[in-house]
Parts: structure tokens; sequence; C-alpha cells
């Protein structure tokens, strides 16, 4: 049969994750280190854990609200009350979801049309593009550069609105940069989003997880931004829990009637027994003062710390990333680029890294490396970085 006929012509043709690609290679080797993962190397505190298990072992294995428990939405409206300072009616402005990853795609599908245009800011996490041209709108790469640290500049986001352009995404602290954006530099682009009336999807999966004095500032926090900005985030970071499959996405009322419809039709509820789970991971958090998120945000904070120094000494120039749990540092010195050094590295060395390429074209002279590993592995994986470099200089 030709398949290639009977398939959706844009789902054919989206090119495969370019990190996805990039492990299955390393995953063909043996005793690989890798520093490629993009996910916390901490189990679930257990105290997380054991409220999803009891709920299984109560019988609490139905369906639950489309929307999600009330109770969980109404922890996550007064836990964001507290984080970001912006009010979310847990009845009707909130929903859990299977993730960020759903909550994002269903809001790309609620907002975006075919001639619409939606600027992603580059680079940036794997799935916006591709979920974007899904809905028949298409994604529109700005480019965001280590001399502004990463940050979106308003200059460049100015030059690529035209006429189309319905909607930004604004993700930081940012993956796979660690790049942020704080309140000051988020107020020099609120003026251009709304002198074109656009629309904002703020993925903000990594805000609990910055750095160095800094803090998390939501875009939908500054003025005028709330009615036009939809919310999308999780417990998969800051909490530890990418395997429960937890997320939550906010907007105003009427994004969220339409929200509802595709998360209801595609999805029913996300699983019932992580959203116990993560109920006790806002109920415990608020409770001990994020006792548990804090422990691990400061073992992330030594690990970057040790990673940064070490690259940048090493002559891998890599600015300070203040968020999230990734390095960006520039490969040009060696000759190569990001593709060809994580070849190169991983044909040597067996250490995985993963090209920055992955992340869009302006990610090209990079590579990310996740510091979401014990010091041992980053120290053993930077050894062996050293020794690659040196190799090459010989
Ligand atoms: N957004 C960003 C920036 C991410 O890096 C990820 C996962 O790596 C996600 C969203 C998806 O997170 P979730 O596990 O909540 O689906």
């Amino acid at each position: 049969m030709d398949y290639s006929s009977k398939l959706n012509p844009v789902a054919r043709d989206m090119k495969p994750s370019g990190i996805r690609k990039f492990f299955e290679i390393a995953a063909t080797r043996k005793d690989c280190i890798s520093l490629g993962v993009g996910e916390p190397d901490f189990v679930t505190p257990e105290k997380f854990s054991r409220a999803g298990i009891n709920s299984i072992l109560e019988g609490k294995t139905q369906y639950t609200a489309n929307a999600g428990l009330i109770q969980l939405r109404r922890a996550i409206s007064e836990y964001l009350d507290g984080f970001i300072g912006v009010h979310y009616d847990p009845a009707s402005e909130i929903i859990v979801t299977v993730g960020a990853s759903e909550g994002l795609d269903a809001a790309f599908r609620a907002i975006c049309a075919p001639g619409d245009e939606i600027l992603v800011p580059e680079p940036c996490f794997v799935c916006y593009a591709p979920l974007v041209s899904l809905t028949g709108a298409t994604p529109v790469p700005v480019r965001c550069t280590i001399e502004n640290e990463f940050k979106l500049d308003a200059a460049a986001l100015e030059a690529a609105i035209t006429p189309r352009t319905k909607a930004v995404v604004v993700a930081f602290p940012n993956n796979p940069t660690g790049g942020i954006m704080e309140k000051s530099d988020l107020e020099k682009i609120a003026p251009v989003i709304l002198k074109h009336d656009l629309m904002v999807f703020s993925d903000e999966i990594y805000g609990e997880l910055v750095y160095g004095g800094a803090k998390f500032t939501s875009i939908a926090s500054l003025e005028g931004m709330r009615e036009r900005t939809i919310v999308l985030s999780g417990f998969s970071k800051a909490f530890a829990m990418t395997g429960w499959r937890l997320g939550y996405i906010c907007a105003p009322r009427p994004i969220m009637d339409v929200v509802y419809k595709i998360h209801q039709y595609a999805i029913m509820c996300a699983p019932t027994a992580a959203q116990y789970a993560a109920l006790a991971a806002l109920e415990v958090s608020m409770g001990d003062g994020f006792l548990e998120v804090s422990e691990m945000r400061a073992k992330y904070d030594e690990r970057r710390r040790y990673l940064v120094d070490r690259l940048n000494a090493l002559g891998l120039t890599c600015f300070e990333p203040r968020g999230a749990f990734y390095a960006f540092p520039c490969v040009a010195s060696t000759g190569m680029d990001g593709e060809q050094f994580a070849l190169a590295l991983l044909d040597a060395k067996n250490v995985a890294v993963v090209p920055g390429s992955a992340f869009g074209d302006s990610g090209k002279d990079f590579v990310r490396i996740s510091y979401a590993y014990s010091v041992d592995a980053i120290k053993t994986a930077l050894d062996k970085i050293e020794e690659f470099l040196a190799e090459l200089k010989k």
C-alpha cells in the first residue's frame, strides 16, 4: 500500500525530535555516560508517591471530573496565588492535563488556525513548532542569541510580527539554554505584545527552578497580560514527577471553555492516581515551605555552578544559565558545530550530550548538557570531555 498518500502530509513530514534521534544512537552503545536527558534524576518524594499509591488502594480508580479533581484545582489556584501572584478560578480557569505537553497541544489547538503565524523564540523545546504546524498555522522562529543571554529581544520580536501574527510562545526558564527572563526583561516585550494584540503561550514548567538570587515572574502577572496569556505548567520538573504525567493549564474562561472541549474529547481526564499524588505534592509543599522542592533546587544549583565553571575553564564558552537544569556551551572553538561535536564526543569518549540544532537552527553551534545528574556523573563526563578536547588539539 502507498501509505505516504494515506497519511496526513503535515504529520508525515514532521521532523522526528532531534533529542530522540540522538539518543537512539547513544542507546546502542554500551556504558555510555549520558548528560542528555531532560528530567530530574531524583525519585518523586515519597510523601507524594504514597498519596498516589494509597488512592489506588482506596479504590479511587475511576475517571475524575474532566477538568480534574476540584480539590487539586483549588490547590493549584492557591499555589499560583502565592507563586506567580495571578488568581485563576478553580472552577472555570484551570484544567488538569497529562503533563504540560497535553496542555501545550490543547492550547495551540484552541488558538491557532490555518493562516495564523505563531512566533516561536529559538532555541526552544522541541514540541512547539511541530504542534503549531499540526493546527495548520505556521510557526515562525525568532532568534535568541547568546549575546543577549538567550532572552527574547523586544526588537527581534517586533521585527518578526506581520499582520498574520496571532501569538507568541514565551518559555523561560528555557530548555535548552537555561536562560531566564526576569520581570524587567518581560517588561520590555510586554508593550510589543500589547501593541500588536497578541496572545501568549507561557510555558512555565521550569518556573520553580531558578538560581543565583533570580526570581521567577510569570508574564501573566504583568499589567494587561493576564487576559491574553495561557499559562502552562506542571509537576514534572520541580516536583520530580515526570512519569506521573501531570500538568495544568490556566487562562481566562472564554479560552478555557474551548480548551475544555478539546481536553474532554481527546483525553477525558488526567490519570486519577497521578492527580492524588500531585494534590499531595502541593499540600505537603505548601505546608512545609516547599522543603522537597528547595532541597532538589539546592542540589541542582551546586551541580550548575560546578558544570559551568568547568565548561568555561575548558574553553567551551558558556553563559551563566540561571534556570531549569541545562547548560548550553558554544563548541565553535573546536571547529565543529554542535552535531559534529556531539557525534565525535560520543564516538571517542562514549559521552552523550544533545546537539543544539535539535532546538532550532539558532542552536547550531551549541550543545545542551543537562545537570539533572549526580555530581559524580557530571565530573566523570567532564573529565572525558577534557580528554577529548586535549586529543583534538594534538
Ligand atoms: N515544556 C518544556 C520547556 C519542557 O522542557 C518539557 C519537558 O521536557 C515540557 C514542557 C513537557 O513537560 P511535561 O512532562 O509536563 O509534559
